[in-house]
């Protein structure tokens, strides 16, 4: 494929950026790929795995002459890395991320950058539990679903390359408002990462013998939430600061809905609890069937 870009800069070569660069490299997308990142260690192992030509944490250093930044560190970080940037950027470059949360990814990057360089905010709904740019690969975001939220007015050509980019992960790509994307990750990623978390907790909480045999037997369903449970904890720490309003709403939902399931079992309303288990079985199927298994 022709290259997109001149120059591509991945702030955070973690799984997301590292996969990303993996891409990049692979498909010649770009004359010069750097890496903008705090952990040094990253930054060697991003030039000697070959998906970086530079790595380090100069910010103008990475940024200058770069006419595609991409945002791939926790959101947390967004603020303050877009402040140092901002005097550095080329006119014309275009910025974008892969955040996990997009009002906030707007909120602290959009008003901070220079008149003249277009923001277009993405986040690719695919990921594992594994971090760094050892964890990363390129078929990563083959055949998953790729967001896009460019703001009102956003650039059709920024919007375009960056579109073409994600298509040539093997991406598919949905344009997307950004509080709607909010609304759907909460109840599709942050709900389901959150009860795998409290439940973790509470087992990882038990007295000494029952703990033990929680681990000895965790085959029984256990375990499938430990390995949700095992995601990065910065990351995540970041996404329920950064989304509170949809969580805390969809959470509400389910504090009801599991109320409701707690007097059926009390009450011995078996009819309720197979209704319930029922349609959430035929969920399965359909996701099974649109190949997001
Ligand atoms: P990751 O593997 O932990 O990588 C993040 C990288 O950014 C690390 O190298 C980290 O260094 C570095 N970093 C942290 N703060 C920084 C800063 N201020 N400046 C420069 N570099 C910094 O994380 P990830 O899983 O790739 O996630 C990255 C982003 O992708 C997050 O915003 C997340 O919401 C989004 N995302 C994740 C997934 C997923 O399943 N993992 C899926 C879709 C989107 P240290 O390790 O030293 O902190």
């Amino acid at each position: 494929m022709a290259a997109l870009f001149d120059k591509v800069c991945i702030a955070g070569i973690g799984l997301i950026g590292s996969s990303l660069a993996r891409v990049v490299k692979r498909d010649g997308l770009a004359a010069v790929v750097t890496v903008l990142d705090t952990n040094p260690t990253h930054c060697a192992q991003a030039v000697e795995l070959g998906i970086a030509d530079t790595g380090g944490a100069d910010v103008a250093e990475a940024v200058g002459g770069a006419d595609l930044v991409v945002f791939c560190t926790p959101v947390g970080a967004y603020a303050e890395l877009a402040a140092a940037m901002a005097p550095h950027l080329r006119a014309g470059a275009i910025v974008s991320d892969v955040g996990s949360v997009k009002m906030a990814a707007i909120r602290d990057i959009g008003p901070l950058l220079p008149e003249g360089v277009h923001f277009i905010p993405g986040h690719p709904i695919a990921g594992t539990e594994h971090s760094g740019p050892a964890a990363g690969f390129a078929e990563l975001f083959e055949g998953r679903w790729c967001i896009l939220t460019p703001p009102p007015g956003a650039d059709e050509a920024a919007l375009a390359k960056v579109r073409a980019l994600w298509e040539a992960t093997g991406s598919m790509i949905e344009v997307m408002e950004p509080a709607h994307h909010d609304r759907v990750l909460a109840i599709t990623s942050h709900l389901p990462h959150l009860i795998a978390y409290t439940i973790v907790g509470t087992a990882t909480d038990l007295e000494g013998t029952l703990q033990q045999e929680v681990i000895k037997f965790s085959a029984s369903g256990f375990r499938d939430f430990t390995r949700i449970a095992a995601s990065d904890p910065v990351m995540w720490r970041d996404i329920f600061l950064n989304n509170k309003e949809a969580v805390l709403d969809v959470l509400q939902r389910f504090t009801e809905d599991l109320t409701a399931m707690q007097r059926a079992i009390r009450w011995g309303e078996g009819d309720k609890l197979q209704e319930v288990f029922t349609r959430t079985r035929a969920i399965r199927r359909s996701i099974i069937d649109a190949r997001q298994a």
